[in-house]
């Protein structure tokens, strides 16, 4: 109905109160410093602990917790979003007039909408180097304006980033720290979709039908054995080589062939 794009905000809030209803707790502002593993695990927080069966690890690019089973497969990347000032109808008409939500089919990808106010929203990698992004408006402005050139010089009214991580090969790192303590993480910039995904399989895992999961743990992960910020610098030459190679000129250069689809066909996933 729109193109594919929803409000992930209003979903996150939407799952947590349907989640609630079901009987769940959640706790915000409880930041978990550790885990002590053990037959029945106790995850420590700066406050409180909380002794539990099982632990499901889903805090993705934003912790360092149980390094040694999680270290080295996840990188964060910095994605940032935008939204002009609303456009009039005119620059609507020249820019999107069937209000369609766009993304792209490159590996490193930009995406866009209208708002219901008429805003175009403009979402892009702003870097993978593992830095946070310290002015998302600045950073997308030049993709934003290479888009439509109409919307030169526009004003910025809002700008939002996060860290996701990515994963080397695309495909989620799902496993165990211990017997009792599951992790899943690495969406690559697709984590809408796949986090549903993996929680349903995490869920089967947890209360008794592990299949899938361990299909998915059985996938073989490059792990680079250095700090996470070192790893970031290598994954940041990997997407500035694959931003290059996706330029005709250049890819006859640098790639073989068949590396320019896959890399495309990995940047179109739905
Ligand atoms: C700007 C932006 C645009 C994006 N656009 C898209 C898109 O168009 N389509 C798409 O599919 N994906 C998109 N993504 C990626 C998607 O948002 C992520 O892949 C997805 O949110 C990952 O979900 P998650 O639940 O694994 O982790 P997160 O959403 O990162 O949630 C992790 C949670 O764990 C909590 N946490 C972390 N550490 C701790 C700790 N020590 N103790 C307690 N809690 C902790 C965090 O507070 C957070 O609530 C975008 C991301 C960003 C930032």
């Amino acid at each position: 109905m729109r193109n594919m794009h929803l409000h992930s905000l209003d979903l996150c809030l939407g799952e947590a109160r349907a989640a609630e209803t079901l009987g769940a707790k959640v706790f915000e502002n409880s930041k978990v410093m550790h885990i002590e593993h053990g037959p029945r695990s106790r995850v420590v927080t700066e406050s409180g602990s909380v002794q539990t069966d099982q632990v499901l690890i889903a805090g993705n690019a934003l912790h360092l917790l149980e390094q040694k089973a999680l270290g080295g497969a996840l990188f964060p990347a910095s994605l940032a979003n935008m939204a002009t000032a609303p456009l009039s109808a005119a620059q609507v008409e020249a820019i999107n007039p069937h209000n369609l939500a766009v993304y792209d089919c490159r590996f490193v990808l930009d995406y866009y909408r209208l708002t219901a106010d008429k805003r175009p929203m403009f979402g892009s990698g702003t870097n993978y180097s593992g830095r946070p992004t310290t002015d998302g408006a600045a950073e997308l402005r030049p993709a934003m304006e290479r888009t439509f050139p109409q919307l030169k010089g526009i004003s910025i009214d809002y700008a939002w980033n996060c860290s996701d991580g990515i994963i080397a090969n695309r495909i989620p790192h799902v496993g165990r720290a211990a017997a009792n303590i599951m992790f899943i993480q690495g969406y690559s910039g697709r984590g809408i979709g796949l986090t549903h995904i993996m929680a349903e399989i995490a869920a089967q895992a947890m209360t008794g039908d592990t299949k899938e999961f361990d299909l998915f743990a059985g996938v073989k992960h490059l792990k680079l054995p250095f700090a996470r910020s070192f790893g970031s610098q290598i994954q940041a030459f990997g997407m500035g080589f694959y931003a290059l190679a996706r330029h005709a000129s250049l890819s006859a250069v640098l790639v073989p062939k068949a590396v320019i689809p896959t890399a495309a066909a990995n940047g179109s996933i739905v």
